[in-house]
């Protein structure tokens, strides 16, 4: 036989033999590990890029996709909506999740969105009360997964906030949440009625104390922070490195606001992985973790402090630990990771007013109230006010025989008046609203009819409610608030990136696809195909 030939038969046999062990491989994912870092702004990758190491986001822009231009599809951009169109694919409209709290009329009160007074709290003192993800109406990804393997898939959902671990596990996952009062990792009898060994023996560990020894030191000179506002007369009153070891045994609610409230996390997710024996067979789980620390130090000190730019050095060092771990445990290229934040954070107005830049932090304006209940001749107007919208006392209106209609134009055109609005409008009648279309569907999908407000008030671009000066917040519309990371590795993933306009409620339908299984049953959201190997 020709020598040519044999040659080519045998790269033939050999690229085909490459070719089925791919197959294989590619078959499904061990693990799918969701990362959402709370109150991560997409230009955080690259505004700290410099400071990073090799093996963490690094790593992930070297070995992953990239979707540089992912959105927030929805207006009240706030932790738990976040979380839970992560996982649904969906949208506050479809989910019933339309703020971190909202009012209820027929309850007649404020509704925490994971609150569940049905259920006990596991493994806790139960201060805070019992949660579960009850008022969660669409399935997630884990839910799904679950249907796809009738229930053989082990689902943990872990974060120090309760809403950050409920939300994404779905309503047949399990979640993990952090109590401030006892220092323990805690879950509720919706999930179980004890918590396993695992988890126990994390707790009685009391780790989170061995944390408070670490002092808070600078990852490099305090002069190296340039990206951020050193001159920020709170660091000669609180100097690093700072010390937590007093709250050793006393407050375990101090650590959300440290580096190691990350640390924390990452030690309770790996024990959860080890416990669980998470990824270890063919068929897929999911972990899903949350850091909620990056949130409780922004809302404090706001994205241009040495704090923030800390925090993402050191969450940098825990991501490259975890692969490290991840690619041991698992195997490399057997685990998907995606990481993405459930909404950013608007500088500090304070900051941005030194800068001649358009910022203002508000206190809240009655005077449309009282103008309107004067007009009228009401004694009461406003029944609850939640995520930038008014509720109206519908029944007191009722029972003077207002015009509601009458009431609520006159009320909206009030609240125009106040220079630090950009509008206001009526809840009922979005569609009409004259916004640019891409703001009016945040709107839109935001806009759940039984839980929804009669009027959204919408105040003007680096605007925010706030009584801390010091400090900011999220929430709104714009960029700072909408415009998320969206990193993916692993399974599955091509190298690349990508700069067209995606949304947060892309990322359930493109895992669920990637798994080929059904999406989400409130999805909205499409398939980024651009980054499916
Ligand atoms: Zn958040």
């Amino acid at each position: 036989m020709n020598r040519g030939f044999l040659l080519v038969i045998m790269i033939i046999g050999f690229l085909s033999a490459i070719g089925q062990t791919n197959q294989k491989a590619t078959k499904s994912p061990k693990l799918i590990v969701g990362m959402m870092v709370d109150q991560m702004r997409w230009d955080f990758i690259y505004r700290y890029q410099h400071r990073y190491g090799e093996g963490g986001f690094k790593r992930i822009l070297r070995e992953g996709f990239t979707n540089e231009d992912a959105h927030i599809p929805y207006a009240q951009t706030v932790t738990a909506v976040g979380h839970a169109c992560v996982y649904t694919g969906s949208v506050p409209a479809l989910n019933g999740i339309m703020g971190n709290e909202w009012y209820d009329r027929r309850l007649k009160r404020s509704v925490y969105c994971v609150e569940d007074d049905s259920v006990q709290v596991v493994g806790g003192k139960g201060n805070f009360g019992p949660m579960s993800p009850r008022n969660l109406q669409s399935t997630s990804i884990a839910d799904e997964l679950n249907l796809a393997t009738n229930f053989r898939s082990k689902i943990v959902g872990v974060a120090l906030k309760d809403r950050g671990s409920i939300l994404p596990a779905g309503r047949s996952g399990n979640a993990y949440w952090y109590e401030s009062t006892s220092g323990n990792f805690i879950t509720s009898t919706w999930y179980m009625n004890n918590l396993p060994n695992w988890a126990a023996s994390f707790n009685s560990r009391k780790v989170v104390d061995s944390l408070y020894d670490l002092p808070w030191s600078l990852s490099y000179p305090f002069e190296s922070y340039v990206q951020s506002d050193q001159r920020n007369p709170s660091y000669a009153k609180n100097p690093f490195p700072r010390n937590f070891s007093s709250n050793k045994g006393k407050s375990y609610a101090a650590i959300a606001n440290t580096p190691w409230g990350n640390t924390l996390t990452m030690a309770f997710s790996i024990a959860a992985i080890e416990g669980e024996q998470l990824g270890i067979d063919s068929i897929p789980d999911l972990l899903a973790i949350s850091l909620s620390t990056p949130d409780y130090i922004g809302h404090s000190v706001g994205p241009n402090s040495v704090e923030i730019e800390d925090v993402y050095i050191k969450l940098d060092r825990e991501l490259a630990n975890f692969f490290t771990y991840l690619d041991k445990k698992v195997g490399k290229g057997q685990y998907l990771f995606f990481l993405t934040a459930d909404h950013g954070v608007a500088h500090v107005p304070a900051y941005m007013q030194s800068h001649n830049l358009p910022a203002k932090a508000m206190r809240s304006n009655k005077n449309a109230e009282q103008a309107t209940m004067k007009k009228f001749g009401l004694s009461r107007l406003v029944e609850a006010t939640a995520n930038h919208q008014v509720y109206l006392d519908r029944h007191y209106l009722d029972s003077m025989k207002a015009d509601y209609e009458a009431v609520k134009r006159f009320y909206i055109d009030r609240i125009n008046e106040d220079p630090d609005v950009l509008f206001a409008f009526d809840n009922a009648a979005i569609a009409h609203v004259n916004l640019p279309a891409e703001y009016r569907e945040m709107f839109q999908k935001g806009y759940n009819r039984e839980l929804a407000g009669d009027v959204q008030v919408v105040h003007r671009p680096g605007y925010i409610y706030s009584s801390n000066p010091a400090g900011t917040t999220h929430g709104s519309m714009y960029p700072y608030d909408s415009h998320i990371p969206l990193l993916w590795m692993g399974w599955g993933v091509k190298q690349g990136i990508s700069h067209r306009r995606v949304y947060m409620s892309d990322i359930a339908g493109t895992v669920t696809a990637m798994l080929k299984i059904q999406a989400p049953s409130g999805n909205v959201g499409t398939i980024i195909y651009e980054l499916i190997k």
